[in-house]
């Protein structure tokens, strides 16, 4: 059975991180906020808040091979820039994949949904 998920000050603050972060973040990105913010936590807390975003499709679950999930806040159609020197994913829009997805459909494909990754390095890791 699942436990009930309350309004609890940690499960606001976190709802809040993923509407003020525009790149995919981690589980200690999100316990290092709810520090930050002097808010006790521990890391079960914090998966079973952010588990309950997922399931409730408030939130979108990435894996870019780094042995971990990343979570970000469902908006539009975007990619990702993931560095392979730094921790780093960040977000980018996107302009071609209606028209690429409509191709797709022309083979007979019912595209459900899709993930696209850029790996390289960022540009601080340029330097
Ligand atoms: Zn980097
Ligand atoms: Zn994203």
């Amino acid at each position: 059975m699942e436990a009930k998920i309350k309004n609890t000050p940690a499960r606001l603050a976190i709802t809040q991180l993923f509407e003020n972060t525009d790149s995919p973040i981690d589980i200690e990105q999100i316990i290092a906020f709810l520090r930050s913010k002097k808010l006790k936590t521990n890391k079960v807390t914090v998966y079973r808040i952010v588990d309950f975003l997922y399931k409730n499709e408030i939130i979108n679950r990435l894996e870019f091979g780094e042995g971990k999930f990343r979570y970000e806040v469902k908006k539009e159609d975007h990619h990702h820039l993931v560095c392979s020197n730094c921790d780093v994913v960040e977000d980018v829009s996107d302009v071609f994949i209606d028209k690429f997805e409509k191709d797709i459909a022309k083979k007979g494909f019912l595209v459900k949904s899709h993930s696209l990754e850029f790996f390289g390095l960022c540009k601080n890791c340029q330097l």
